[in-house]
C-alpha cells in the first residue's frame, strides 16, 4: 500500500501550480513563501528558485536577487543577477527608442534645420509635421488651423519647448512682432492640479487637451469623464493629439514631455487660431517655490522662471502660473471643494471611475481625499523606501494627514510637528500672476477656503534633508512629467 501513495510528488505538483497561481495574480508575497517552501523540501527546485528570483525582481529587492543569482547561477535564466547588480549601483535602465510615424512622401526626403526652425514644420490636411534631428513626430490639429497663418515666432518656441535640452540653436531670438491676443488658455490634463488652476481662472478660459498617441501605461478614460463633464459645465475643451513625446527617448529618456512647457505646444501651436495673449499652466508650488519638491528658493529670480517667462513675451504669451502659490494639497482642497470633486482623478491607470489604487499618484492625491490605495503595492512602497522621497513636503502632508507614519519609521523626525499648512497659499506667489488674472485668482483662492499666506510662511523655511540616499531607483510613475503634474 505504501507504494502507491506518494506525497512527494504530489506536493509537488500541488504546490507548482499554487506557486504559478500566485505568481501570475502578481501576489509575490505569497509566491516567494510557497517557493521558499518548494526550494526548502527538494520539491521542483529549479522551477521555483527560477520563480523567486523572478519576483524578487518584480519588487525590486535587488539585494536578494543578486544573493540568490548567486547561490543558484543555473536558475538566472533572464541574467537578472546582473542587472540586480547595476540597479544596486544606481544604474538605470535605457529606455526604448521610440520613431513616429513616417511622414507622407513628399516629406521623406526633407533635411532638418538646426539654423530655421520654420522650415521644419509641414502640415498635410489636418496633420502637423515637425521635424526633429532623429525623426518626426505630429499633431492632429482642429479644423481650420492653417500652418500658413500662424506667427513665425510660435513654430520657433514651439520648436524651443521640444529640442531645448539637446539643440541649443532654439535659444535664438524669436521673429519679432506678434502681437498678443486676448484669450487665455490652460493646458489642461484633466488632473487634480490644472483642474484647480482651471478653478482659479476666468470660465472662459480654454482648455487645451493633449492626448498621447503613444502607447504606454496611460488610460484616458479618467481624463475623458473629467472632459465631459466640464465640456457640459461650459468650458471649451480643444483636443489635440500628439505623438511628440517619444522625442526625448532618443536621448535616454522614457516617453514624456522635453521640458515643462512641452506640455502646452499644443497651445502655442494654437495661440494666433485662437488668439491667445497668455498660456497658463497648472504647476503648484512644489514646483515652483520648492527645488525639487523639498527645498525653498526664491522662484521669481531662478534661471528657470526668467527664461521662461521671458522667451514666452517674446511670441506675445504671458506666461501663467495660476496655482504657483498653492501646493498639490491646496489643489486638491480647491478641486475637493468644487463643482468636479467627484470627476477629477488623478490617476492616469484609472478604469475612468476610480484609480488604480497601486500608483504613487493613488497615493499622494487619491489617499488623503479618503480614496482607497494599496499600501503594498510594489509602486507605492518602492517610492515609500526611496530616499531622497519623491516630492518629500506633499509626501509627509500626505503620510500624516492620512495617519500612516508607521510606513516611514525612519522619517518621523520629520513628521513631528503640524505640516497642514501646506494646503495654505503662499502670498509672494501672486505676483508673479499678470495683473490682468490676478485680482480674480486672489478671489478665487479665498473662496475655495484657502488662507493666503504672507512670506512669511512655513513654507520659506523648508529644507528637508535625508541622511541616506536608498539608492533605489524610482519605478517609472505614471505622471507624464515629474516636473509639471507630479
Ligand atoms: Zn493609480
Amino acid at each position: 500500500m505504501k507504494t502507491l501513495f506518494r506525497p512527494p510528488c504530489h506536493v509537488g505538483v500541488v504546490g507548482r501550480w499554487m506557486l504559478r497561481r500566485a505568481y501570475n495574480a502578481g501576489n509575490d508575497a505569497k509566491a516567494q513563501r510557497l517557493a521558499m517552501k518548494l526550494i526548502d523540501k527538494g520539491h521542483d527546485a529549479l522551477f521555483a528558485q527560477d520563480v523567486l528570483i523572478r519576483s524578487l525582481w518584480r519588487t525590486s529587492a535587488y539585494d536578494k536577487v543578486l544573493e540568490f543569482t548567486k547561490c543558484w547561477p543555473e536558475a538566472d535564466f533572464y541574467g537578472l543577477g546582473t542587472q540586480a547588480a547595476e540597479r544596486l549601483q544606481g544604474h538605470r535602465p535605457i529606455p526604448r527608442i521610440r520613431h513616429g510615424k513616417t511622414p507622407p512622401r513628399p516629406l521623406q526626403t526633407v533635411e532638418f534645420s538646426a539654423t530655421d526652425m520654420v522650415t521644419n514644420w509641414h502640415q498635410i490636411e489636418s496633420d502637423l509635421w515637425f521635424q526633429h534631428p532623429d525623426g518626426w513626430v505630429h499633431w492632429t490639429m482642429p479644423d481650420g488651423w492653417e500652418l500658413g497663418t500662424c506667427h513665425p515666432s510660435l513654430l520657433e518656441l514651439s520648436a524651443d519647448v521640444l529640442l531645448r535640452p539637446w539643440v541649443t540653436s532654439v535659444r535664438s531670438p524669436l521673429t519679432p512682432g506678434r502681437v498678443p491676443g486676448t484669450e487665455l488658455a490652460l493646458s489642461w490634463s484633466a488632473g487634480t492640479d490644472s483642474t484647480a488652476a482651471m478653478q482659479l481662472l476666468p470660465t472662459n478660459t480654454i482648455l487645451g487637451y493633449h492626448r498621447r498617441t503613444v502607447e504606454g501605461l496611460l488610460d484616458h478614460r479618467n481624463a475623458d469623464r473629467t472632459i465631459a463633464a466640464v465640456q457640459n459645465g461650459g468650458y471649451r475643451v480643444v483636443t489635440v493629439p500628439s505623438d511628440h513625446e517619444i522625442i526625448r527617448t532618443h536621448h535616454g529618456k522614457s516617453i514624456g514631455f522635453s521640458t515643462d512647457y512641452a506640455s502646452g505646444v499644443h497651445l502655442i501651436l494654437l495661440a494666433d487660431f485662437l488668439n491667445l495673449g497668455g498660456i497658463a499652466f497648472g504647476v503648484p508650488s512644489d514646483n515652483t517655490w520648492l527645488w525639487k519638491g523639498r527645498k525653498f528658493r526664491d522662484f521669481p529670480s531662478t534661471h528657470h522662471w526668467k527664461t521662461w517667462s521671458a522667451r514666452f513675451l517674446e511670441a506675445g504669451l504671458h506666461l501663467v502660473l495660476p496655482i504657483n502659490h498653492i501646493s498639490e494639497a491646496g489643489a486638491m482642497r480647491i478641486v475637493s471643494n468644487g463643482p468636479w470633486a467627484n470627476v477629477v482623478n488623478s490617476c492616469m491607470r484609472g478604469n475612468g471611475k476610480m484609480g488604480c489604487e497601486r500608483c504613487w499618484k493613488c497615493f499622494l492625491k487619491n489617499g488623503p481625499l479618503g480614496r482607497p490605495f494599496d499600501e503594498k503595492s510594489r509602486e507605492i512602497k518602492t517610492f515609500l523606501r526611496s530616499r531622497p522621497l519623491r516630492t518629500a513636503q506633499h509626501a509627509l502632508w500626505a503620510i500624516q494627514s492620512m495617519n500612516v507614519e508607521h510606513l516611514v519609521p525612519d522619517l518621523a523626525h520629520l513628521l513631528e510637528e503640524d505640516l497642514s499648512w501646506w494646503e495654505e497659499a503662499y502670498a509672494p506667489g501672486l505676483e508673479l500672476i499678470p495683473s490682468k488674472w490676478r485680482e480674480g485668482v486672489e478671489e478665487r483662492t479665498r473662496e475655495y477656503s484657502l488662507q493666503i499666506l504672507d512670506e512669511d510662511s512655513p513654507l520659506s523655511r523648508v529644507d528637508i534633508k535625508f541622511e541616506t540616499d536608498s539608492g533605489l531607483s524610482h519605478p517609472p510613475e505614471a505622471s507624464k512629467t515629474a516636473a509639471l503634474e507630479g
